[in-house]
């Protein structure tokens, strides 16, 4: 199934208004998801709406939820998501960390127990687009562990991102690093199991501890595990990630103290510095065009893959996917169709 951007992003809000979201919520996650699928992220795109509409009907997800300001101490702002859809809570407590941060010129926020915030990448878009340098470290909990510790063999944790985003210049956009510290995003291997492909070299073991390409290890008894990406040095990161998220924002880890309800929970650690405070913005675009000119100049191993730098794979996607459409796998979309009978959203008629 091929739709457009428009097309899409109509019936995910219409799904979402029948679920109760009120129409400014519906049309900004729903705006999140199609912006995925359009950055190549098919794996945070409208395909996550049958998980979301599963979580809807158990309570897991509140919907028309304000993020709650938890504590405002000068450069420290910490907020808590009360479990509702993670678009609105983490944008409602970015805008106030960047507002915070043109007075304080670097600001700690802090997010808990917001339902899944989906491409963390767009966070650090906000900052960005405000002339900002962000970073942001996320945990995932509530769900079952997914990600197995280097030299360990079954799964401790889940996919932990981090962002992390730099201003751009008059010549070269913002950087935007936003990865999933797992080997790929979970989101990933159930595009892969959908689409009947295999699951990318190094990135899963099965139930054994033995490396497997079959992307059914995650969805079947007894469950296999993703790996960190990079060997230990991912399994580091994953492992502080974890903590950066939970242990100074109040949110869970997932770790078996804490209660876990079969729903997504992301927690978010965040870090907001403004650039003309330090070094000053004149220096900032002179090194960022110099090192990205110099960079990219690296003659590449394959003609047809020149060098890119973080967040252009995404912006050529968007360009090509704003064309030519976004391409939904049949099983994806036969299980967007169900979620949206099942609380009485007629299909759409593309
Ligand atoms: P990925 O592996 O596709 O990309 C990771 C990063 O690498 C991006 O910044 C990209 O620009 C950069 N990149 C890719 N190819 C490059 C190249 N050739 N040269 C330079 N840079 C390059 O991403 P992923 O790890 O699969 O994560 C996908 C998405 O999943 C992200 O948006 C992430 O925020 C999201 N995610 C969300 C959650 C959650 O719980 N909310 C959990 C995990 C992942």
């Amino acid at each position: 199934m091929r739709a457009t951007a428009d097309n899409l992003r109509r019936f995910v809000t219409s799904i979402l208004t029948s679920g109760g979201s009120a129409s400014p919520e519906a049309g900004l996650v729903a705006d999140h998801l199609v912006r995925a699928n359009l950055m190549g992220h098919d794996s945070h795109g409208v395909g996550m709406i049958p998980t979301y509409i599963r979580h809807l009907k158990a309570g897991l997800v509140v919907p028309n939820t304000r993020a709650k300001l938890v504590k405002d101490d000068g450069a420290m702002l910490m907020f808590d998501g009360g479990r509702g859809y993670g678009r609105p809570v983490a944008g409602e407590a970015m805008d106030a960390a960047i507002t915070r941060c043109g007075e304080t010129g670097v600001v700690a926020m802090t997010l808990a127990n917001a339902h899944h915030i989906g491409r963390v990448g767009a966070y650090g878009e906000l900052a960005s687009g405000a002339g900002l340098v962000s970073l942001h470290f996320v945990n995932v909990t509530d769900h079952r562990a997914t990600v197995a510790p280097f030299r360990g063999t079954d799964a401790r944790f889940v996919t932990n991102p981090v962002c992390i985003a730099v201003p751009g210049t008059e010549r070269h956009p913002p950087l935007l690093l936003d990865m999933a510290t797992s080997a790929v995003a979970m989101g990933k291997i159930r595009v892969a199991k959908n689409e009947g492909k295999p699951a990318p070299e190094g990135a899963l073991i099965d139930a054994k501890g033995k490396p497997t390409r079959d992307p059914n290890v995650m969805y079947s008894e007894p469950h296999g595990a993703l790996l960190p990406f990079g060997g230990h040095k991912g399994y580091a990161l994953a492992v502080v990630t974890e903590l950066l998220a939970t242990a100074l924002t109040g949110g869970p880890s997932i770790q078996p103290g804490n209660q876990r309800m079969g729903g997504v929970v992301n927690n978010m650690f965040t870090v907001l510095v403004d650039p003309g405070r330090l070094a000053g913005v004149d220096w900032l675009r002179r090194e960022i065009d110099g090192f990205i000119d110099y960079v990219k100049a690296s003659p590449p191993a394959d003609p047809k893959l020149p060098v890119l730098v973080p967040g252009e794979p995404e912006r050529i996607a968007q360009a090509e996917r704003a064309r030519t459409g976004i391409e939904v796998d049949a099983t994806t979309w036969a299980e967007i169709l169900a979620a949206a009978d099942s609380i009485g959203q007629a299909r759409p008629e593309f």
